[in-house]
């Protein structure tokens, strides 16, 4: 269970109240996105919810449970961001099996030296191989595991980034315009990509972007925002058909 419940979030930064008391409820399995102009505040939610930002006041809670207070890693759930991250000194293969070799050996077991003989590593390792193969292969990126990121397209590596979170099978993924860097015909096609996997998984999906015409054609639903305010939520088509007020429709694009 993978719902997601934002209860009146305030975040402050020096004074100037960039969240304003945002509620929002996201079903489990559910693609959300979350959209709004630059500036508006969409970050700073999403890293709340991850638990990378404390708000100054508010509830998250995860799958029912109130998580506020638990770390990042603690959450069960899979960040992915604009800039991909990836270490360039190990292979796809390697950038994919991170969070595997990071939750699953012990100190001991990830030390090369040590971890090769201690009974139940090899069995581990053989797990995570497969786990990366796996996951390799519902993104299509099966024959780049031995290239490091620099010999890579922008959008292999935003697979690649995508596969670092799926190995973690989190409850639920964020992601925050995960396709900014990315030229208009790869935005497109990842874009069908990414609906298919949240399909496909069954997992809660929230993404975040400022480009209306994406969130248009993935979502469930969307949560228009605006100076830290979150001014609709609903399908896209109630959106454009019923906008709540001027800035939704102007926004979304609705005619006048
Ligand atoms: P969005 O993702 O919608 O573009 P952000 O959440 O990144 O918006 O930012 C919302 C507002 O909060 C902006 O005015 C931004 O300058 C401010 N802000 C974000 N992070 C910080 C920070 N760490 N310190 C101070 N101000 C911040
Ligand atoms: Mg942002």
């Amino acid at each position: 269970m993978a719902t997601v419940d934002l209860d009146e979030i305030r975040k402050t930064f020096g004074g100037s109240e960039v969240l304003k008391g945002v509620s929002l409820q996201i079903a489990d399995g559910e693609f959300l996105s979350l959209v709004g102009p630059s500036g508006c505040g969409k970050s700073t939610l999403l890293r709340i919810l991850a638990g990378l930002e404390t708000q100054t006041s508010g509830r998250v809670c995860i799958g029912g449970a109130c998580v506020d207070g638990r770390r990042a890693a603690d959450r069960d759930l899979a960040m992915v961001f604009q800039s991909y991250a990836l270490y360039p000194h190990l292979t796809v293969a390697g950038n994919i099996a991170v969070p595997l070799t990071m939750r699953r050996l012990s100190v001991a077991q990830r030390l090369p030296l040590v971890g090769r003989f201690l009974p139940g590593a090899r069995a581990r390792r053989a797990a995570i191989a497969q786990t990366v193969h796996e996951t390799a292969e519902i993104l299509e990126i099966r024959h780049l595991l031995a290239r490091k990121p620099g010999q890579l397209s922008g959008g292999q590596r935003q697979r690649v980034a995508l596969g670092r979170a799926l190995v973690r099978e989190p409850a639920a993924f964020l992601l925050d315009e995960p396709l900014s860097n990315l030229d208009a015909k790869m935005r497109v096609h990842m874009r069908a990509e990414i609906a298919q996997l949240n399909r496909r998984l069954g997992a809660t999906f929230v993404y975040v972007t400022h480009d209306q015409a994406e969130a248009m054609t993935m979502s469930d639903r969307i949560a228009v925002m605006m100076e830290g305010e979150i001014l609709q939520v609903g399908a896209p088509a109630e959106l454009y058909d019923h906008p709540a007020e001027l800035r939704v429709a102007q926004f979304i694009g609705s005619p006048a």
